[in-house]
């Protein structure tokens, strides 16, 4: 093995570095035994068909769920051992995430499900409600400020919780199908108001997707099956096996 690939099989250098996560629910084994490096900064597709897994990564690496084996580490943390509080503090400020349907707070104003993880970072109304404008402005979102989630429609809904997921301006976003529920152009404005916004400020993004036009925005490729991570060039020699044989 050289330097690169031990470098790289031990994530040291990644932001975000999960090995061999197992993960079932019951007798379903989601992951088996799937690593990963997110690295600070780049925009990483995980692909996979329905059922492979991909949801189920995306909550191990961002704290969301523990695994049942395997490690992630962020930084010098490991997840697995974190106590509650703070993996709880670590998703509200150091990771964002954005699911399929944006999962916003129904009863509150686009301006306060923006300002609400800044309020939970412990920031005063006045200056959390700025900078939930400031944010919404961003993603082409002001006007709908004053708008509860079911006065919007989908593309808005999921600008806004883009902002919300950005606001604390994290390290890493984690974001599930965030345009699975949208018509293709909506689905293009968001997923180009979050990459732009992403290379802006430097944020890694993990983008799960299972549809290869979205998949083409981000730097890198991976994808699961049946709980394993493959990566693209693994892929491409695994076709090529397949068509010497055939
Ligand atoms: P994907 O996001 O790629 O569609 P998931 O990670 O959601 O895949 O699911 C992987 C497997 O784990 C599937 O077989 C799914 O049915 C199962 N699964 C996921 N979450 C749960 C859960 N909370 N309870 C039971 N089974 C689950
Ligand atoms: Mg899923």
């Amino acid at each position: 093995m050289n330097a690169r690939d031990e470098e790289s099989s031990s994530g040291v250098g990644a932001l975000i570095s999960a090995r061999g996560l197992r993960k079932s629910y019951g007798k379903t084994e989601a992951l088996r035994g799937a690593s990963v490096d997110l690295h600070a900064g780049e925009i990483l597709a995980v692909t996979g068909t329905s059922g492979s897994g991909k949801s189920t990564l995306l909550h191990c690496l961002s704290g969301i769920t523990r695994a049942d084996d395997g490690v992630v580490t962020y930084g010098k943390e490991d997840l697995g051992l974190l106590p509650d509080q703070r993996l709880s503090e670590l998703r509200r400020g150091a990771f964002g995430v954005v699911f399929q349907f944006g999962q916003l707070i129904p009863e509150l104003t686009a301006l306060d499900n923006v300002a609400l993880p800044l309020l939970l970072a412990g920031m005063r109304r006045g200056p959390a409600q700025q900078k939930a404008g400031e944010w919404l402005e961003r993603f082409g979102a002001r006007g709908q400020a004053g708008l509860r989630p079911g006065e919007m429609s989908g593309g808005q809904s999921q600008r806004v919780a883009l902002a919300r997921a950005l606001v604390t301006e994290p390290k890493a976003v984690f974001a599930d199908e965030p345009t699975g529920a949208l018509d293709s152009l909506a689905g293009e404005q968001v997923m180009t108001a979050l990459l732009h916004t992403a290379r802006d400020m430097g944020t890694a993004v993990l983008l799960i997707t299972h549809d290869a036009q979205i998949a083409a925005y981000a730097d890198r490729e991976v994808w699961l099956r049946d709980g394993v991570v493959h990566s693209a060039s693994a892929d491409v020699l695994a076709r090529e096996a397949v068509r010497r044989e055939g």
